[in-house]
Order: structure tokens, then C-alpha cells, then sequence
């Protein structure tokens, strides 16, 4: 017989160190403070929580537009806004308020999940980007900027464009650096304009919070005069004829 499980202390409140703290959801084990939320959860609370809130977006996603079609044809047709959550209330309820309601409820999601097959594509966040060329910002200027780095002397050449932003402000210097993920798409337009677009940063998306300033903030229209320079920029180096 061993001693070792004689003096262990049990698991309680008063016995945990902080910041561990029994489970807020299922209270059988300690956890430590789940990031992003104000409770205290165990892996497996914190991974169901997470699932739960994806699922509730999920439906949101889902049903919202035709919810909202829904909506809008009953309205026009002449049934109040109140009279349609009624309408809800009462499909929610499947016509009962009886203690059977939570059952039948029960009963008809799970013949629903049956009957349905889940989506093949599982929904996402939009990875599709729609761009209207004509309203973008346009490069209407070029010039470049040689000179001698002061330290090495060894020369440097940059690329300055000046853009005329859809607000009719220009910006003069414009900077376009080699280096981020660029589609460059030819002939976006019948006058043979170019769009660049800035995608991110090796294969990674720009993080919503990225300064605008650094990637270029927008897609650009790129006239066909400015191609080369365009191309230069960003990294195209046998593209020009110097
Ligand atoms: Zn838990």
C-alpha cells in the first residue's frame, strides 16, 4: 500500500490555485479562463461553446435571406410585421403550447436532420471579391526616383506613382513595393487597363487590422502607358528596357 493518495487535496474552489477555477459549464473540472470569453471553461466546454455559436451563425447565415424573402412578400402582400411573428411563434411551437411542445420540437428537428443531407460545401466566409474597375482608384502619373543609398553609395530606384482616388483627391506618392502576393489582371477593360490587385503576404491573407497605407489599401486601375512601370515595381525587372 502506497501513501502517495493519502494526503492529495481535493479538487475544490478553496484548493485551486489561481486564476483555475472549477468549469463554469460543467463544473466537474478545473479550467483556466477561456480566451475571448469572461468565463472559465475546460477544453471540451470551450470547443462545444465554440461549436454552438459557429452553429447559431451558421443558421443565421442560412435561413436570413429566405427568412427576409419570406418576410417581404407577406408584407407586401398585406399581413403586419406582428402578425408574421406570429406566424413564426407558432411554426416554432409546431401549435402547441402543451408540456408536449419541447418534445415535438425535439422530434421534428431531429426527423428535419434526418431527412436533409448536410451541405457538400461547408459555408464560409466569402472568398470571392467583386471589383468594379471603373470606380477604382487610377494611376495617372509615374516618375522614378534614382538615386544613392548615403551609407554604400550603391544606387536605388523607385517607383512613384500618383493615383487619383474615387473622391477626386490625388495622391502623389504612391509607392507600389515588390514583395506582396499582386494578381496583375491584363485587359480588365475595353481600353486595355490593367487591374492590380494586392492580395497578401506570402500566401497569407492581409489580417483585417493591416494598415491600408501598406497594402496599397486598394485595388488600382493601371492604364496601359503605366504597365511597364507597374510591372517594374513590383519586381518584373526585365519587363522595362533600361
Ligand atoms: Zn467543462
Amino acid at each position: 500500500m502506497t501513501t502517495t493518495e493519502q494526503n492529495r487535496p481535493t479538487s475544490t474552489d478553496r484548493t485551486l490555485p489561481v486564476p483555475w477555477e472549477m468549469c463554469d459549464m460543467c463544473g466537474r473540472v478545473p479550467a483556466l479562463p477561456a480566451p475571448g470569453t469572461l468565463g472559465t471553461l475546460c477544453p471540451d466546454c470551450a470547443r462545444l461553446q465554440a461549436l454552438t455559436e459557429a452553429a447559431d451563425q451558421s443558421l443565421i447565415d442560412s435561413v436570413g435571406p429566405h427568412l427576409g424573402a419570406w418576410v417581404a412578400h407577406w408584407q407586401r402582400a398585406g399581413v403586419s410585421l406582428r402578425e408574421l411573428m406570429g406566424v413564426i411563434e407558432n411554426a416554432a411551437d409546431y401549435h402547441t403550447r402543451s408540456d408536449l411542445a419541447e418534445p415535438r420540437r425535439f422530434a421534428t428537428l431531429r426527423a428535419l436532420g434526418m431527412k436533409y443531407a448536410p451541405p457538400a460545401v461547408t459555408p464560409a466566409l466569402p472568398a470571392h471579391v467583386t471589383l468594379d474597375v471603373a470606380a477604382l482608384p487610377v494611376i495617372e502619373g509615374h516618375m522614378i526616383y534614382a538615386d544613392t543609398y548615403p551609407g554604400n553609395g550603391k544606387p536605388y530606384r523607385l517607383n512613384v506613382f500618383t493615383v487619383r482616388l474615387p473622391n477626386g483627391e490625388r495622391d502623389e506618392g504612391r509607392i507600389i513595393h515588390p514583395g506582396p502576393d499582386a494578381l496583375l489582371m491584363l485587359n480588365a477593360t475595353p481600353q486595355g487597363d490593367a487591374v492590380l490587385y494586392l492580395t497578401g503576404m506570402h500566401g497569407q491573407l492581409f489580417p483585417a487590422d493591416y494598415p491600408d497605407v501598406l497594402r496599397c489599401s486598394h485595388a488600382l486601375r493601371v492604364p496601359p502607358q503605366f504597365l511597364p512601370a507597374v510591372r517594374e515595381a513590383l519586381g518584373y525587372w526585365d519587363a522595362t528596357d533600361n
